[in-house]
């Protein structure tokens, strides 16, 4: 894994320029805000000094942390694996065609784009994959976890962490028109295990076979961002504990109670952590539409040097986060840690193959 020191201080360098200089008046950039009477001055402050990590950056992550970046949360801590893609654009507000085009690691594309727009905060990206290995690392210190991401593997592991830690954090997922969110406060509501003892079968559908609507996650995006400002405010009272699922082309909406954790849970009632010590992590996984994960390899990668060997054998581009390498039919997305998302294939074996071949088995 990278350095923890990946601090964005390259990402608000304006900010002391900002402070001295008092270009903008803190009371005047809320005041819209502070105005609202639940949260008002005192809220203000609260906002200010929360930290709140996002796990995944995709589309819900996106428009959670730009809501919370420009409602004045102090710390915000980006945690994603992926790189900007042409198809994210349609609903990944962060994100523009110069991100897809230089294939920027979703975290610090959305790391510079929050600092543009607020730069009095900070921000601290991770391009990295959440796991059981770097899960203490990367999600200790902060008063509230929000999950961006697309895999129940990786919520069983935020939900192990937050119950273990007694963290609150909140569950978020977007499909086709519906989003779902649930607000899990350990040691008082249900937490994930207990709805959803086993990763949900029935529910296979993913955005990349049912696609997915922009509005659904702008959504459940605001439902999740509001709790995330409830609780930085101590405004618990007001928090919707359920698991709420709304449809925005059918109208449909539902509201299962959490109020009370389920008897026999895995994880908040016999505190069997079991995706936290990571027993069955795969070093191998499939990845979205087509392709396929090789985790952190503990190689890491000089990326002028890779060019030069990879050149021979297809076309080499690199910045300094990542390293894109083409050869038909495959694509091979490098990090510097050694980690590598393969695209053209669902096989892990063919993946595991390329792996070697081109990167050092
Ligand atoms: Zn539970």
């Amino acid at each position: 894994m990278p350095p923890l020191n990946l601090k964005c201080s390259p990402y608000n360098k304006q900010a002391g320029a900002w402070k001295a200089g008092r270009l903008l008046d803190l009371a005047d950039r809320y005041s819209r805000q502070i105005l609202f009477s639940p949260i008002g001055a005192e809220g203000q402050k609260k906002l200010a000094a929360s930290r709140i990590a996002i796990v995944g950056c995709g589309a819900t992550g996106s428009a959670l942390s730009s809501l919370l970046a420009r409602a004045g949360i102090g710390y915000l801590r980006i945690i994603d694996r992926d790189y900007v893609e042409p198809s994210n654009l349609q609903r990944q507000v962060l994100f523009d065609e110069s991100d897809a085009a230089d294939s920027l690691p979703k975290a610090v594309a959305a790391a510079r784009r929050l600092a543009v727009f607020n730069s009095e905060i900070v921000i601290e990206p991770h391009p990295v994959d959440l796991t059981p290995k770097n899960a203490q690392e990367l999600l200790s210190g902060v008063d509230l976890i929000l999950d961006g991401t697309d895999n129940f593997e990786t919520r069983y592991l935020i939900n192990d962490f937050a119950v273990s830690a007694g963290v609150p954090w909140v569950y978020t997922a977007a499909v086709g028109s519906y989003g779902v969110t649930m607000t899990v406060l350990p040691g008082e509501t249900a937490c994930l295990a207990c709805i959803f003892p086993d990763s949900p079968k029935g529910i296979v559908e993913t955005c990349d076979t049912s696609g997915i609507l922009n509005s659904a996650v702008s959504l459940i995006a605001s439902i999740a961002a509001t709790e995330a400002m409830k609780l930085a405010i101590g405004a618990r009272d007001k928090l919707h504990r359920s698991l709420l699922s709304y449809d925005v082309w059918t109208n449909e909406h539902v509201g299962i109670s959490t109020v009370r954790p389920r008897r026999e849970c895995r994880a908040c009632q016999q505190r069997n952590f079991v995706h936290l010590a990571g027993e069955e992590r795969p070093h191998i996984t499939l990845c979205g539409r087509n392709s396929v994960q090789i985790h952190e390899r503990r190689r890491p990668i000089d990326f002028d040097d890779m060019t030069r060997r990879l050149s021979p054998h297809g076309t080499v581009r690199h910045n300094e986060f990542v390293l894109k390498f083409w050869r038909d039919p495959y694509e091979i997305t490098l990090f510097p840690d050694g980690r590598a998302i393969i695209k053209g294939t669902t096989d892990t074996a063919v993946a595991r193959s390329l792996y070697a071949r081109y990167v050092g088995s």
